[in-house]
């Protein structure tokens, strides 16, 4: 028996063990976990699930074992989401730190960095946020202004971040700050990572239309950071954001296309249950039902053949990027603008299917997944935001990979 054919034996058995049977059934939104000193379990086997999956470094099956990752090859982590996807087992764990900063870490971190940080990442003891944009950078980034100024053995950080995603139910903050005033912008900015858990960090959920609250804005007044958390060098922190960008990037790319590009999605939780096809089957229009409309129905095909093409392409692009050991690189804008506009036209093709079922926010008259659905067409549009715009990745685009002149 080939090596490889004994892991996929192994790692079979290990999941039918291990795998709680709660864990292999479907998954609504609130049913994602993302660890953290607050987490609160709705069901006791996702503990059980993501403990165990943690202990085993499975959460992150490629990172390095001796920070507590899956120490997996290429191949192997093929053999282990295959086995997974078997058992239709759930991800055990979702995490900024296992999307963007993890991998940053891994590239930029000081030894001690990694060795405090990647095995809580791993094992979901502590949840990451992001704290880059800023009233008044966004798209341009680097002209952000919360300043951390050196006071010996510690940083003093005052200012505010806005956007920030779940903020207020994470433990720590992974932030761009300003440490050199006088250099030109992009030379006066370093990462910094800060405990939330102080006086001198708040944070005010930003009520949004539907409801829901997902970002706040975070308030640094007076807040400290010891000197040991900044990554990748003073005033150095622009390439540590840039190449995290990148791995967020990729990550976004992939929504709306299972896994294909580097595991599940970033907010993004209620996907339709089946192909623009079937579904426009089941609406009726003018001539029975809606796949009948000839304009629909080569919308539907145009849709479904760039699916795949795209889907095989991401597929391609992280296989290769994991075999050359590189990680994502500045063509992960390139699959960001694609697959956030492709997966909103998906989106603008089911409510045509849909007529009038598309209309609803809530009551009887639709169904869970009409709601569902339109509901989530509203939020792929953010998809193109979060991550860099469409327009911003168009000029990554042109800047980093067609290399036309500024
Ligand atoms: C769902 C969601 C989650 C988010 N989560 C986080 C988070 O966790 N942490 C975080 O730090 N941020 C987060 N953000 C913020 C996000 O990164 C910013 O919204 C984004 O970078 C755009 O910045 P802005 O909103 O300030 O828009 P602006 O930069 O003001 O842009 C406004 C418009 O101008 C266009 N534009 C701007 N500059 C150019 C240019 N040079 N060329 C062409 N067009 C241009 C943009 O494309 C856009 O259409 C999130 C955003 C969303 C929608």
């Amino acid at each position: 028996m080939s090596d490889l054919n004994a892991f996929r034996n192994e790692t079979r058995d290990w999941l039918e063990a291990n795998c709680p049977e709660s864990m292999r059934t479907p998954m609504s939104q609130g049913d994602v976990v993302w660890g953290g000193r607050k987490v609160e379990f709705k069901d006791p086997d996702q503990k059980v699930w993501m403990d165990r999956m943690g202990e085993k470094g499975w959460t992150c099956p490629t990172w390095p074992k001796e920070y507590g990752g899956g120490g997996l090859n290429f191949e192997e982590n093929k053999v282990l989401q295959e086995e997974l996807m078997r058992i239709k087992a759930r991800p055990a764990l979702n995490s900024f730190g296992i999307w963007m900063l993890g991998p940053a870490l891994l590239e930029y971190g000081t030894e001690e960095q990694k060795m405090e940080h990647i095995p809580k990442i791993v094992r979901g003891e502590i949840r990451w946020c992001q704290g880059y944009s800023e009233p008044g950078s966004g798209s341009d980034l680097a002209s952000l202004k919360t300043k951390a100024e050196d006071q010996g053995e510690e940083y003093l950080i005052n200012g505010q971040k806005v956007w920030t995603s779940y903020a207020d139910e994470c433990d720590m903050i992974f932030t761009l700050v300003r440490t050199g005033p006088l250099e030109p912008k992009h030379e006066g900015i370093s990462f910094l990572l800060i405990d939330m858990d102080q006086e001198g960090v708040t944070t005010k959920p930003i009520k949004l239309i539907s409801g829901k609250s997902p970002f706040c804005e975070t308030f640094f007044d007076n807040a400290t950071a010891p000197k040991e958390n900044l990554v990748g060098g003073l005033n150095k922190g622009w390439s540590v954001a840039k190449r995290l960008l990148q791995f967020e990037r990729n990550m976004i790319a992939g929504m709306g296309f299972g896994s294909a590009a580097s595991g599940s999605s970033k907010k993004s939780d209620t996907k339709p249950t089946s192909g623009l096809a079937t579904m426009a089957k089941r609406y009726v229009g003018e001539k029975e039902d809606k796949l009948n409309d000839s304009g629909l129905r080569n919308k539907i095909i145009d849709h479904d053949m760039n699916s795949q093409a795209f889907a095989l392409t991401l597929r391609r692009a992280a296989e290769e990027s994991k075999k050359s050991n590189q990680g994502p690189s500045a063509a992960s804008s390139i699959f960001k603008y694609y697959g956030t506009e492709h997966n909103k036209l998906r989106y603008e093709i089911m409510l045509e299917a849909m007529g009038t079922k598309a209309l609803g926010w809530d009551g009887a008259e639709f169904g869970p997944e009409e709601l569902a659905i339109t509901r989530e067409w509203l939020r792929t549009k953010a998809n193109s935001i979060e991550g860099g715009t469409s327009e911003v990745q168009l000029n990554v685009i042109s800047k980093r990979v067609l290399e036309l002149p500024q």
